[in-house]
């Protein structure tokens, strides 16, 4: 495209200059005066005929001439320069443009314009085509020299720029695989990341930030389950050595027996709340979904802590509607408000009291248990949800928590699609609210 534009270019300066310069040959030897008086051959003879001897040998290099030809009777009137071109153009009626080729070789182009004060005649004035032809040639040699480095370079500058642009990319797969479980606080360097890999990069160190907390708490997990089957083997293990260290009566050894079947029990109960957890988080914990009438639940547990809230002087209160009714997995749902109500008479002092009411809210139904207990303080608040977590642990574990009552009660909430929370002033008891949906929208959400 650049070689056709500039050749037109080209080829109309040429054209033009030959217009130009034909009109004002003609104009010169027309008589303003006496429009009607014949053109004066002669005169033009002398006139295209003289002119200096430079400027003639420069005009002989471009093959120039100006000429008055009779186009009818084919003879040469008056010529600057005679270079053997025949008098007779393709059109001698109208202005026109013509290319001939003299000498076989140089190319000329010629303008004819007709006289429009002597018809019979017409000037021509030709100039030649080779410093054009050169120059295009010129034009064509650097445009293929251009393109063929084009052509060598492209490759070679994709090559580079595509290399420029993976290495960041190198680097981040390089430090992905040096991360592994051993060393998961490894994090990308954002400093040096290009803009278009920066938010690649955040992703990723914002994964790796998961993936940490996770295993952290996977490793606390597996920490503290060790610690608390410590325990009650530790108690069998110094009763057993105790017991067998002599000779002993039947009723010792059936007290040792008692003590033992204790741990055992306290051992297997751990055993499957933890079982009980790994099932929800492998998703293997299938839950029975049904039709579950909330105040007969709630009424039945309540019935269940009676004698212990009674023991301790507790009044146990509670105020649910008649009617309340909800899908959810009857078994699981007593096991959390068992959880629930276990804490709270577990931890509320002697006289105390304990509420439990419910309430439907806007397709959901609202469980509240409140006791006038010692309270959470704030900074345990965020965590008595996490496992194993114990808010003043010396004090809860002799009571025989292992801190995984209310991990267990939040995991079966969740599963059912609702919410647990807890509303605490240290000193002013506590009061854990559940939100569980009236339908729970999958049938069976893990199932
Ligand atoms: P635990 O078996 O220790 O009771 P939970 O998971 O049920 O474990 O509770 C976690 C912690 O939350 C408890 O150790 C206790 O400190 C605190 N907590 C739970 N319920 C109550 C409550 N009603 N009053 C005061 N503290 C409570």
């Amino acid at each position: 495209m650049i070689y056709i534009a500039i050749s037109t270019w080209l080829e109309n300066q040429v054209n033009d200059s030959l217009r130009l310069t034909a009109t004002q040959v003609a104009s010169v030897f027309y008589d303003v005066e006496a429009p009607q008086n014949p053109l004066d051959i002669a005169d033009v003879r002398l006139q295209l005929e003289s002119g200096g001897l430079a400027a003639q040998s420069f005009l002989r290099d471009r093959l120039f001439f100006i000429r008055l030809i009779d186009p009818s009777e084919q003879i040469v009137l008056a010529a600057s320069a005679d270079y053997g071109i025949p008098p007779s153009p393709a059109r001698s009626d109208a202005a026109s443009y013509d290319t001939v080729v003299v000498d076989s070789a140089a190319e000329m182009r010629i303008y004819t314009l007709p006289l429009a004060y002597a018809p019979r005649y017409v000037f021509q004035v030709g100039l030649s085509l080779a410093e054009t032809r050169a120059i295009q040639r010129d034009v064509l040699g650097i445009l293929l020299v251009l393109g063929l480095c084009v052509v060598a370079l492209a490759p070679l500058t994709g090559w580079f720029l595509a290399e420029r642009a993976l290495l960041p990319i190198r680097a981040l797969a390089r430090t992905a695989a040096e991360i592994n479980e051993t060393d998961l606080s490894r994090r990308l360097d954002l400093t040096a990341a290009e803009v278009e890999l920066e938010q690649l990069m955040r992703t990723f160190n914002a994964m790796l930030d998961r993936i940490e907390a996770a295993f952290q708490r996977q490793r606390q997990f597996s920490t503290d389950a060790a610690h608390e089957l410590r325990t009650p083997l530790a108690i069998m293990q110094t009763g057993l050595e105790v017991t067998l260290s002599r000779a002993r009566g039947a009723p010792e050894y059936h007290a040792a027996l008692v003590s033992i079947q204790e741990e055992v029990q306290r051992l297997t109960q751990l055993a499957n709340t933890l079982l009980l957890l790994a099932r929800a988080d492998a998703h293997e914990l299938p839950l029975e979904i049904r039709t579950v009438d909330l105040n007969l639940l709630l009424l039945a547990v309540i019935e269940q802590f009676a004698p212990a809230a009674n023991a301790k002087g507790i009044t146990l209160a509670h105020h649910i509607p008649p009617g309340l009714s909800l899908q959810a997995d009857q078994d699981r749902l007593i096991q959390v408000i068992f959880n629930l109500l276990d804490n709270a008479v577990k931890y509320t002092p002697e006289g105390g009291q304990v509420r439990v009411s419910a309430e439907a809210a806007d397709h959901a139904a609202a469980v509240t248990i409140a006791d006038s207990g010692p309270g959470i303080p704030a900074e345990d608040q965020a965590h008595i949800f996490d496992r194993f977590y114990r808010a003043d642990s010396s004090r809860n574990r002799a009571r025989g928590g292992f801190g995984l009552g209310l991990a267990i009660a939040r995991r079966i909430v969740e599963l059912h699609g609702g919410t647990i929370r807890v509303i605490s002033q240290p000193g002013h008891g506590a009061q854990f609210i559940i939100t569980l949906p009236a339908r729970v929208r999958t049938p069976a959400p893990l199932a």
